[in-house]
């Protein structure tokens, strides 16, 4: 414990300090994502739908999140979610939603393996990011591994020879931030389904079903169908929710997992369960939509917003040009899509991300300023004027190197 001094209104005194404009009681900004990398783990992954935004202004006060209105009588948590969840994902038996991804790998490793074999190919033995390792995580609830092939080959028969009685699981994860080429072979879940034991697939994206542009992105339907008696799934990469992870497999096996006391560790709170549930019923959400504009719609907007900065006293430098923009969020790293940005002078780069009113967050490349329009939402060109003129309106040093990133 620190000393209290003799402040009147800490809060105050320090939101000043760091930004004088926010009128909000957090020190967060809201920042443009116009780094052309729409899943930005950075930039607090997926941004809420407006369903979802207005969903949690709802549930924030007191909320039946838990109670039956009709009866006055306790209810299932979530259970609007949980609806909303399975009504997408028909394949699915049943489903739960925890905290996030990994807390999902983390419940169905305590609930079925803890003490036991989970069998799964060295190829698939992944680093998300941050330094956490999926392998470290099932080993440091009381899993052993059992790996099988090598880094980039392995076979059904490798498996058939390492499942046994001490086997509680198959484990496939999809390497989502890498890709392996060449000489390889990997076994899919349809033939991993015929070992005669659970297949658990952690398909990382939350796809809940195929989307066109990402053909080699599991979906949580492709896999049920294919067999997988569970699947898990985080909840703000490309499903375009709330931070959370999903689990969907067999009635049984989820219900074992629900059941496990360890499940209240890693329980989802109400705003979540809101947020998922609008993120599954309403409109798409922003992740969706990104995915969904053309090169040539980015491109007009690009122009929209050169033309406007080309107006400005003192004319910006600013042109519009192709861009290629990636999904991020650990995903779908082999696919580029083509996108478009508005070009500027990269001494712009620190400026922007430092402006008082709505920090710009895009991307330097080969000498220039990048602002990827991709993951902007198009009513929010005008802010990008706006930053823009300030940015090259304001005093003060410009310290940015080309080539920061
Ligand atoms: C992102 C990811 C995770 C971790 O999910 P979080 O929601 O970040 O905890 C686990 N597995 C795969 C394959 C992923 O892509």
């Amino acid at each position: 414990m620190t000393a209290a001094g003799p402040v009147s209104s800490p809060r105050r005194t320090s939101s000043r300090r760091c930004c004088p404009i926010s009128p909000f009681a957090t020190a967060l900004r809201r920042v443009v994502n116009a780094t052309g990398v729409v899943v930005h783990t950075n930039l607090g992954r997926a941004p809420l739908s407006a369903a979802a935004v207005e969903a949690l202004g709802v549930v924030a006060g007191t909320t039946d999140v838990e109670l039956d209105l009709a009866t006055g009588r306790r209810a299932r948590r979530g259970r609007s979610a949980m609806a909303a969840l399975a009504a997408a994902v028909p394949d699915a038996g049943a489903v739960h939603v925890v905290n996030n991804g990994a807390a999902a790998l983390a419940l169905v490793t305590c609930a079925l393996a803890a003490g036991r074999e989970i069998v799964i190919a060295r190829g698939e033995l992944v680093e998300i990011g941050d330094g956490f390792r999926i392998p470290e995580l099932l080993e440091s609830l009381g899993a052993r591994l059992r790996e099988v092939g090598t880094t980039n080959r392995v076979r059904l028969a490798d498996y058939a020879a390492a499942v046994g009685e001490r086997t509680a699981f198959v484990l496939k994860v999809h390497p989502s931030n890498f890709v392996v080429s060449g000489f390889t072979s990997s076994v899919g879940v349809a033939e991993l389904a015929t070992l005669g034991v659970p297949v658990v697939v952690d398909i990382g994206s939350g796809l809940l079903a195929a989307h066109p542009r990402l053909p080699a992105e599991p979906s949580a339907a492709s896999a049920l169908r294919a067999g997988a008696h569970l699947v898990t799934a985080s909840g703000d990469k490309l499903l375009g929710g709330p931070q959370c992870g999903l689990m969907l497999g067999r009635a049984d096996l989820v219900e074992a997992l629900r059941r496990h006391p360890f499940a209240r560790a890693l329980r989802v709170d109400k705003l979540t369960l809101a947020a998922l549930e609008a993120t599954l019923t309403g409109p798409p959400p922003p992740v969706v939509t990104a995915l969904a504009t053309t090169p040539d719609a980015l491109l007009a907007r690009a122009e929209g917003v050169a033309a406007q900065l080309a107006d400005t006293v003192g004319t910006v430098d600013a042109v519009a040009v192709p861009s290629r923009a990636a999904v991020g969020g650990g995903g779908a790293p082999e696919v580029t899509l083509p996108s478009a940005a508005v070009s500027l002078p990269a001494p712009l780069a620190g400026p922007l991300r430092q402006d008082p009113v709505h920090p710009v967050m895009g991307r330097v490349e080969r000498g220039r300023l990048l602002l990827d329009l991709i993951a902007v939402p198009a009513e929010d060109d005008a802010l990008l004027v706006d930053a823009v003129r300030r940015a090259a309106t304001r005093p003060g040093p410009r310290r940015d190197l080309p080539g920061e990133a």
